[in-house]
């Protein structure tokens, strides 16, 4: 689950939003097709000959009233600090400029590798005024053109021979969760107390970068987790932290690398517009998810206070019904020590396969209870359920016309899913297929 990240730094106008849409184009598109869909431009993920990878545009990412110069240098902390491959973009057109050598200076401190990368190469008349570039001292210029799609092939080749020998894997037994939410809900003051429970050991952090950045560690029955970082919550003070773009994006990054994200709401202030946002991109990820409401200390309560509060989160929230929610304290410690295990009770769930045979049976006794809808005359025929995949629970249904699976129906059979078998926390796909 740990997959590399490659950011595209460079001044603007090269091309590095032509390049970013054109690196991830079809995965983009697969994303679009769902509805409901809130994903960060200037983050996604991507896909090379199989290997998989983060992808980030850094001039996407926007400062108020920042200045050229503070912008770059913004990008290129950035790109420092979360890539494992960096791609410097430069425009052949123009020539090296001044504000290339600014950013080469920048880059010769990353202790990654760095890919030149020159764009608007469209023809052979360009492609042979790269070498001007080997003055940027930044190895030999990879000759691209984002627009018409030349090079590309050659960039990806470099850039995934570049990944770091331990990336894509993953001790099997370990299972990575992130701590997401708007900003002073409380995340780091949960992501602390977790971490220093004197039952909790946590693993020396010396090695890869990764590691400083992601905390393993192991609670008292064995279990062994992962904590991914999000943003500011171990790190705080630089410039780009603050702002709401450079945030989601490393939410939207913890939250791919995560098999469960706990989604914290704060309890005195209750919910608003940005919860849903951060909501909506973990429902999106398909990734497990745990509410987890803070500050629980804090308001006034009588006994029907959890109950009040559950009501509000499951009208706002109606798209999460499968979550489990939990009401904490960071400041108290109050049922912090529940969460590891809900964490791995959600893992469970989201793992777990259930056999085509019992599947069925379900099946059976659900076309009992409701009729298959009817469209234009037509009724849908349900034969046979499978599944094809697990994390998240993915089911293949066949049936005689895939257009007669109508939403409702479609829910209708997650719900039985739901009664029949323990998928709390982890949200569940379900495809309809034409029988052959
Ligand atoms: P950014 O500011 O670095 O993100 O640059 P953009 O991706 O927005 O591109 C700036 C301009 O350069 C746009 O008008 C693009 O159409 C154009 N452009 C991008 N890539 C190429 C290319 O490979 N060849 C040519 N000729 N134009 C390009
Ligand atoms: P983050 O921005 O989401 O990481 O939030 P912080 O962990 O920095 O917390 C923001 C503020 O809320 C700090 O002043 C914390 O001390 C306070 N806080 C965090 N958790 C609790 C809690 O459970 N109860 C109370 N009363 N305050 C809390």
């Amino acid at each position: 689950m740990v997959l590399p990240t490659v950011a595209i730094v460079g001044r603007p106008n090269v091309g590095k939003s032509t390049l970013f849409n054109r690196i991830i184009k079809e995965r983009l598109a697969i994303v679009e097709d769902r509805p409901g869909v809130t994903r960060d431009r200037n983050y996604a993920p991507a896909e090379w000959l199989g290997h998989k990878f983060h992808i980030i545009d850094t001039g996407g990412i926007t400062w108020e009233d920042g200045k050229i110069e503070e912008e770059i240098r913004a990008q290129a902390e950035i790109a420092i600090e979360e890539a494992d491959v960096i791609v410097f973009l430069t425009n052949v057109v123009t020539g090296v400029t001044d504000l290339d050598e600014k950013i080469a200076q920048l880059l010769y401190k990353a202790d990654k590798p760095v890919l030149l990368a020159v764009n608007k190469a469209d023809n052979p008349e360009q492609r042979s005024n790269i070498y001007d570039f080997y003055s940027l001292g930044m190895g030999e210029p990879i000759p691209v053109s984002s627009s018409h799609g030349t090079g590309i092939g050659d960039l990806l080749d470099t850039i995934v021979d570049n990944f770091p020998a331990d990336s894509d894997t993953k001790d099997d037994d370990t299972i990575s969760f992130s701590v997401i939410g708007r900003p002073n809900v409380g995340k780091s003051s949960i992501v602390n107390k977790l971490l220093g429970e004197e039952r909790v050991i946590v693993a020396n952090m010396e090695g890869t970068t990764r590691d400083a950045i992601d905390t393993p560690f192991v609670a008292a029955d064995g279990t062994k987790y992962r904590l991914i970082d999000t943003a500011g919550i171990r790190r705080r003070g630089k410039v780009y932290e603050k702002t709401e773009k450079y945030s989601v994006m490393r939410a939207l990054s913890a939250i791919e690398r995560s098999d469960v994200v706990l989604l914290v709401l704060d309890a005195s202030t209750g919910i608003r517009e940005q919860d849903k946002h951060v909501a909506g991109y973990a429902h999106d990820a398909g990734r497990g998810i745990i509410i987890v409401v803070n500050k629980w200390d804090l308001p006034e309560k009588n006994s029907n206070s959890a109950k009040d509060f559950e009501k509000v989160i499951r009208s706002e929230f109606q798209y999460l019904d499968y979550a489990p929610i939990i009401f904490v304290s960071a400041e108290t410690g109050q049922r912090l020590n529940q969460i590891p295990e809900l964490v791995k009770k959600v893992y469970a769930n989201q793992n777990q396969r259930i056999q085509s045979s019992v599947l069925n049976e379900m099946l059976l006794e659900a076309s009992k209870l409701v009729p298959t809808p009817m469209i234009k005359g037509k009724r849908l025929r349900v034969y046979y359920m499978t599944q094809v995949k697990s994390n998240p629970p993915t089911f293949v249904v066949f049936v005689n016309e895939p257009e007669l699976m109508h939403f409702s129906y479609q829910r209708f059979l997650i719900n039985q899913l739901r009664d029949n078998f323990d998928f709390m926390g982890t949200p569940i796909k379900i495809v309809a297929r034409k029988r052959k």
